[in-house]
């Protein structure tokens, strides 16, 4: 039995007020069953970081730079992240993929250098309306995780999927848990491939979900989880999807 994990995407949102009112209403919210985590902006983690020390709620953040260390104006390394106790890291949100060009080679080598430190990276993978609409959802997601899949040899069962079909993100359109539970299973028989442990690997959701439509998409057999963007700015809906889970 795979426990589910909620994690919260706060894009580049927030102010150090309203996160703390933000944290102060999740650290009162709950107890969940699911493990629950938020990805803050950099300039928030030590903030958020001392917010929730001792709680329930992990944290981490939404990038990392594939690199060690060195001559990269702007970039945070997997090791700065791990030295102040960060937990997660999401690698390969379609927005980087978008607006940074990032390819599948780099988002499987932020994922590796995200391990290195023993951070868990949370990998996106997800096609556009116009991938989606040309039937070449199974086709891109399978080549995005598989550059993945080849570059962790066999610590792939150390990283957290997170299917997003980029068509979902933002937008109020959310896949069907149907269309979601589709994919979900190919992305696992693809992990099934490639490990023996696919099926204590966690693959979430992304793609506005909200607490009207968490449970129907959480039920399914093959999401372990939601990664939630605008829903996980209001403590209250964020908590009400952690309760779904
Ligand atoms: C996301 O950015 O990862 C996301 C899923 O956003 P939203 O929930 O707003 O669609």
């Amino acid at each position: 039995m795979r426990r589910k994990l909620v994690v919260g995407n706060w894009k580049m949102n927030g102010s150090r007020a309203a996160n703390a009112e933000l944290l102060a209403g999740l650290n009162a919210a709950g107890p969940w069953t699911a493990d629950v985590a938020v990805c803050a902006p950099f300039p928030y983690l030590g903030d958020v970081a001392l917010s929730l020390q001792g709680g329930r709620i992990g944290w981490g953040a939404q990038d990392c730079s594939a690199h060690e260390s060195g001559a990269f104006t702007g970039e945070v390394s997997a090791a700065m992240l791990a030295e102040f106790g960060c937990r997660f890291v999401i690698v390969g949100h379609s927005e980087r993929r978008a607006l940074h060009g990032e390819s599948d080679q780099l988002v499987a080598d932020k994922a590796k250098a995200a391990l290195a430190h023993k951070l868990t990276p949370i990998v996106c993978v997800g096609e556009t309306l116009a991938e989606r609409e040309a039937g070449e959802t199974d086709h891109v997601v399978k080549r995005q995780l598989s550059a993945v899949i080849h570059t962790l040899g066999h610590c792939v069962p150390q990283i957290v999927v997170a299917y997003e079909p980029v068509w979902a993100i933002g937008t109020g359109k959310t896949a069907t848990p149907e269309q979601a539970q589709a994919v979900h299973a190919l992305l696992r028989a693809q992990l099934h491939a490639a490990t023996t442990k696919s099926d204590e690997m966690l693959i979430l959701y992304g793609g506005s979900m909200k607490p009207d439509n968490a449970a129907q998409l959480l039920g399914q057999a093959d999401i372990d989880g939601g990664l939630i963007g605008g829903a996980s700015l209001k403590a209250a809906d964020f908590a009400a999807i952690c309760k779904a889970a």
